[in-house]
């Protein structure tokens, strides 16, 4: 038994190289897909329930590998955030989008915002409300178009810090909402200390809503109790019409989902704009 643990153990000692190794692979081909310009952002529209409207739309961001093609963030963000990487990287996201929400508002297309999913690293760093300022002073883009999405987890480390953050952000006129919410340990009680403009209920209880009477539910009372916090509620992965509907019934503000689209490459975002079927 001796022996074959001691086999084991070599074993996961080789499993433990073989990963540190890839990371350290990803890691040094993600610097150079910043050097490259091989990451992009792809936006998904985000629609308002009773008027058919859209409302903003959530950058998401895409590796384009020359060779393994479009890779997306779950593979490299990990990585991203391991190394350190993260840091550059969602400078670049928060720039990127807020240079292109400024040119869809020069191509004249009609107000919306735009989402930027904020690390919880880069959320707690000093120089955040710095970098957001600058940003918006460099691309011109007026703060209310700016919806940063951060995770319960974000919120709930250094809860002073994290209220600090939110007034300023508030004070300068960015929205800023909660991402994933009902994956963590917060509570909307909770949430109450906090400045924020929305909360999105996160994908796994939008899923399977048809049929799973508990997600219904939850749904359900998120909604109630969120707008009962003054704060707009956005569902997350919307696929079919009666997950649509239902939510709809529930009083639910925004949707955004495959029901509605895929994440879209920046010009196709004037097309859905244009097209009028849902409203
Ligand atoms: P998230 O913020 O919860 O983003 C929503 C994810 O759900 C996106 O996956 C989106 O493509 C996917 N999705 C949207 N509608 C549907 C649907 O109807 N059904 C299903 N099954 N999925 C849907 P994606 O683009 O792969 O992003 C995954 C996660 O990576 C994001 O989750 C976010 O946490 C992270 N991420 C993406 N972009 C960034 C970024 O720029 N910075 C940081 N820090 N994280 C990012
Ligand atoms: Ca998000
Ligand atoms: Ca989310
Ligand atoms: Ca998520």
């Amino acid at each position: 038994a001796k022996q074959k643990g001691g086999g084991q153990f070599r074993f996961f000692t080789q499993q433990m190289q073989r990963l540190a190794l890839e990371a350290l692979h990803v890691e040094y081909e993600l610097r150079l897909a910043m050097q490259r310009g091989e990451l992009e952002l792809h936006y998904q529209p985000q629609v308002d329930l009773r008027s058919g409207e859209m409302t903003g739309v959530e950058s998401l961001l895409r590796w384009r590998h020359p060779e393994k093609g479009m890779i997306p963030p779950a593979k490299f963000i990990p990585v991203a955030e391991d190394s350190g990487l993260i840091i550059p990287i969602s400078e670049w996201v928060l720039e990127a989008a807020c240079r292109q929400a400024k040119q869809w508002q020069e191509q004249g297309l009609p107000p919306f915002t735009v989402g930027v999913n904020l690390s919880a690293r880069q959320f707690e760093r000093s120089d955040l409300l710095g970098l957001v300022e600058s940003v918006l002073a460099s691309t011109g883009l007026a703060p209310e178009r700016l919806d940063l999405e951060i995770t319960e987890g974000a919120l709930m480390g250094d809860v002073e810090s994290a209220r600090y953050t939110l007034t300023a952000l508030r004070a300068m006129g960015v929205k800023v909402s909660v991402d994933d919410f009902g994956t963590g340990y917060s509570s909307l009680a909770y949430l109450k200390a906090f400045p924020l403009s929305k909360l999105k209920i996160d994908q796994s209880f939008v899923r399977n809503l048809e049929n799973d009477a508990s997600n219904a539910a939850i749904a359900k009372a998120v909604i109630s109790l969120s707008h009962s916090l003054g704060l707009t509620v956005v569902a997350e992965g919307v696929e079919t019409l009666q997950q649509k509907e239902y939510l709809s019934a529930c009083g639910c503000n925004i949707a955004q989902g495959y029901f509605y689209s895929r994440p879209l490459e920046a010009h196709a975002i004037g097309e859905f704009l244009a097209d009028t079927s849902r409203l």
